[in-house]
């Protein structure tokens, strides 16, 4: 059982306590070994995990409902997605992109958008945020894909790549050039439908720790006016105000690796035998025991001062969000780096549950923003007066 400690620190109410018990329970239930899809049909696996998080109502924290208004609960958000990651780097995917990818309806939808949070909380349709495009990574503002205005709607057309759940999302949110301004404002929000005329998958993307990922193409998709998420322009503001929110989770999700890794780490060194005694008995091994903790203790500070300061009604979180990330992220790289190197031969060995801890990290330090972009991020906000 790993350090829970941290659940009884001022940030978490008791039904965040008593989520983070059930949920445990349900992981050891459900994320065994031998699941009932084949682990290399990454589709199939990703679908069930989505239709079983639906079904046992886990999916209910990933988006409000769309009756009540109520915002998310972003501390809720981080323990889901700590702990799944503690489990499987493959639920965890699965699990926060139903949040991130229906999160610029959460945050910016009017109430018939919203009604589309129904499915993405059921598990009954997948969901894609589709911002980057191939000559725009990290410099978000200079997107060209473009939204055209035409009669009662708009015409897409451009290329997204690296869009997480590409091929078998249901829903697409889109990012495209409206124009009204140069740059950053002249970019407008959609909801895209998977099956719209027009879209393809135009190349799926192997990564080293692999989910569905995908280029995918727009050649004359087009959709009412009615599926544009706030007001024309605003969309960059909406990127970002929900990377603000979601952030902090990608964070919690390198917490939860990070946690696993000191604790196949503990048991390891515990075990095995060598110089007359338990490799835990040597100095140097305490040693980076205790750095790996350290680094654990203060990313999850981090994390969760992010995730309780959004709860407690701050508008934007920029800051707050970016330390956590840019911390969580690289800490958890070395965490589970010394993981790998104190079980000798058997961290590189493929399949081994460090070997693909040390694979499921490291996308985390470049995507929604790379640790570069965190610090311009954390720079610029102090700079601005804090
Ligand atoms: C596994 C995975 C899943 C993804 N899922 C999605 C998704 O679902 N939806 C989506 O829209 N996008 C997604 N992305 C895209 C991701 O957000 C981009 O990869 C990321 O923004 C970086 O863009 P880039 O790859 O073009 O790298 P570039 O922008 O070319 O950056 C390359 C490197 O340059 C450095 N750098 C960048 N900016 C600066 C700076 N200002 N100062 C100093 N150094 C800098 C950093 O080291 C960075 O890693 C995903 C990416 C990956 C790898």
């Amino acid at each position: 059982m790993p350090d829970q400690s941290f659940l009884h620190w001022p940030f978490f109410d008791e039904h965040h306590r008593a989520l983070a018990v059930g949920l445990e329970s349900w992981c050891a239930e459900n994320l065994c070994l031998g699941d009932d899809a084949a682990p290399h049909d990454l589709d199939a696996t990703c679908r069930s995990l989505v239709r079983r998080f639906g079904r046992d109502g886990w999916l209910a924290y990933t988006a409000p409902d769309p009756g009540v208004a109520a915002p998310l609960d972003v501390r809720t958000l981080c323990l889901i997605r700590e702990t799944l990651a503690r489990h499987d780097a493959l639920a965890d995917f699965a699990f926060a992109m139903q949040g991130l990818g229906a999160g610029p309806i959460s945050l910016f939808g009017n109430a018939e958008q919203r009604r589309a949070l129904a499915r993405t909380r059921s598990g009954d349709a997948i969901a894609a945020f589709a911002l980057t495009e191939q000559q725009s990574g990290s410099d978000v503002a200079n997107i060209a894909m473009t939204a055209r205005r035409d009669g009662n709607g708009y015409v897409l057309d451009g290329e997204k790549t690296w869009i997480s759940n590409g091929g078998i999302a249901d829903l697409y949110v889109v990012f495209a050039r409206t124009g009204e301004a140069p740059g950053a404002k002249g970019i407008s929000t959609f909801i895209v439908p998977g099956d719209a005329a027009g879209f393809s998958v135009a190349e799926r993307l192997d990564v080293i720790s692999p989910h569905p990922l995908a280029r995918v193409a727009f050649d004359h998709v087009r959709v009412p006016a009615s599926a544009m998420i706030g007001a024309p322009g605003e969309g960059f503001k909406i990127a970002m105000a929900t990377l603000d929110v979601f952030r902090a989770t990608v964070a919690a999700a390198a917490l939860g690796f990070a946690r696993r890794a000191l604790d196949e780490t503990l048991k390891r060194v515990r075990s095995r035998r060598m110089f007359d005694g338990a490799l835990a008995d040597l100095q140097l091994v305490q040693g980076a025991i205790a750095e790996m903790a350290l680094d654990i203790d203060a990313a999850a500070l981090l994390v969760y001062r992010a995730a309780w300061a959004k709860d407690s009604g701050a508008a934007r979180v920029t800051r707050e969000a970016a330390m956590a990330k840019l911390f969580a992220t690289e800490r958890a790289q070395r965490v589970v780096d010394k993981a790998v190197q104190l079980h000798g031969g058997d961290g590189v060995r493929r399949g081994h549950i460090v070997e693909r801890l040390y694979r499921d990290i490291r996308a985390l330090r470049i995507y929604e923003g790379a640790s570069e972009v965190q610090k311009v991020v954390i720079a610029r906000t102090m700079l601005a007066g804090g």
